[in-house]
C-alpha cells in the first residue's frame, strides 16, 4: 500500500474555510464555543485542537512601501493547517496504551475508546497538534478521514477545498508535484516559495502532510527545525544498557577481586 498523504499549497488558499467546516461537518466534530472572532483578523479557532482538525490561519504581514511619502501595505498569507502524519510521530511513540496507532496508509490515527487521556502525547507533539478535549480528558486530532480513504474516498478538507489548495494522494506523485509547483513560483519571481515538511532528512524523518509556504515558516506559527523528542530514544536505552553491563563487570571483578586475596 501506497504511503498517502496531504499537500497543501498555501499560495492558492483563499482563506474560505471550506476545509475547516467540511472537517468538523464529516467528523461530527463539536464547536468550540460561541463564534468569536479572536482579534487576529478574521481567525475565529486561533489554532489546531481537540475539536479544530484543520486551521486556517490568516496572517497580516507589513509590506515596506517603496515610496517614502505613501504607508506601508499589508500583505496577506493564509495557510490551513493540519496534523502532519510524521514519519517517526513522537506522538506514537510515547502513548502507553497504543491508542494512537499507523495505519496502512502510513497515517497517524487515535482510538478514543483505549485512549485514557494521560496526556504524554500533547507535550511529546512538536507541532503542538494533537489536544486533550476539555469535557473527558482523551485527545483528538485529524485521522486524514481513515473512514473516507478506505473505501476510496478522499478526505473531506481536500474535497471541499475550491482551488485545490490541499490535495490528497500518494506521498511520492505529491512531492514531484510539490516541487514542480515550487520550481514554476521561482520562475515567475516569488522567491520565497519552499516546500516545509518534505524532507525525509528533517527532524521527524519528513510529514505526511506538508506544505508549500510563501514565507519563513515561523511566519506561520510552524516550527523552523522541528525534531522528534523520540529520535534518540534507542540510542540512549543502548547507551544505558552498556552502562548498566559496565557497572555490573566491574561489581563482579571486585567481587571475585576480594575471594581471591582471602584465598577463597
Ligand atoms: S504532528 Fe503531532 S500529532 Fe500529528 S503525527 Fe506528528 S507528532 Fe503526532
Ligand atoms: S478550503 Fe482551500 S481555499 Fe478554502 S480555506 Fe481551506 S485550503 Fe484555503
Amino acid at each position: 500500500m501506497p504511503r498517502m498523504g496531504f499537500f497543501t499549497d498555501t499560495s492558492v488558499c483563499i482563506g474560505c474555510k471550506a476545509c475547516e467546516v467540511a472537517c468538523k461537518e464529516w467528523n461530527a466534530i463539536p464547536s468550540d464555543g460561541a463564534l468569536d472572532l479572536t482579534g487576529e483578523s478574521f481567525d475565529n479557532t486561533s489554532e489546531l485542537g481537540a475539536n479544530s482538525w484543520r486551521h486556517v490561519a490568516f496572517i497580516e504581514k507589513s509590506v515596506p512601501s517603496q515610496d517614502a511619502s505613501a504607508p506601508d501595505g499589508v500583505r496577506w498569507l493564509m495557510a490551513s493547517d493540519v496534523c502532519k502524519h510524521c514519519t517517526h510521530a513522537a506522538c506514537l511513540d510515547v502513548c502507553p496504551t497504543g491508542a494512537l496507532f499507523r495505519t496502512e496508509f502510513d497515517t497517524v490515527v487515535v482510538q478514543q475508546d483505549v485512549c485514557n487521556g494521560c496526556g504524554y502525547c500533547v507535550s511529546a507533539c512538536p507541532y503542538g497538534v494533537i489536544d486533550q478535549r476539555k469535557d473527558d480528558g482523551r485527545v483528538f486530532k485529524c485521522t486524514m478521514c481513515y473512514d473516507r480513504i478506505g473505501v476510496g474516498q478522499e478526505p473531506a478538507c481536500a474535497k471541499a477545498c475550491p482551488t485545490k489548495s490541499i490535495q490528497f494522494g500518494e506521498l511520492d506523485d505529491l512531492r514531484a508535484r510539490a516541487q514542480e509547483r515550487v520550481d514554476a513560483l521561482h520562475e515567475q519571481g516569488l522567491a520565497d516559495a519552499r516546500l516545509y515538511g518534505d524532507s525525509p532528512d528533517d527532524g521527524v524523518g519528513g510529514t505526511g502532510a506538508f506544505f508549500l509556504l510563501m514565507d519563513e515558516p515561523e511566519t506561520y506559527g510552524l516550527p523552523p527545525d522541528p525534531v522528534v523528542c523520540s529520535r534518540d530514544l534507542p540510542q540512549m536505552w543502548r547507551q544505558a544498557a552498556i552502562a548498566a553491563g559496565t557497572l555490573l563487570a566491574g561489581l563482579a571483578a571486585t567481587f571475585l577481586g576480594r575471594r581471591g586475596q582471602r584465598g577463597e
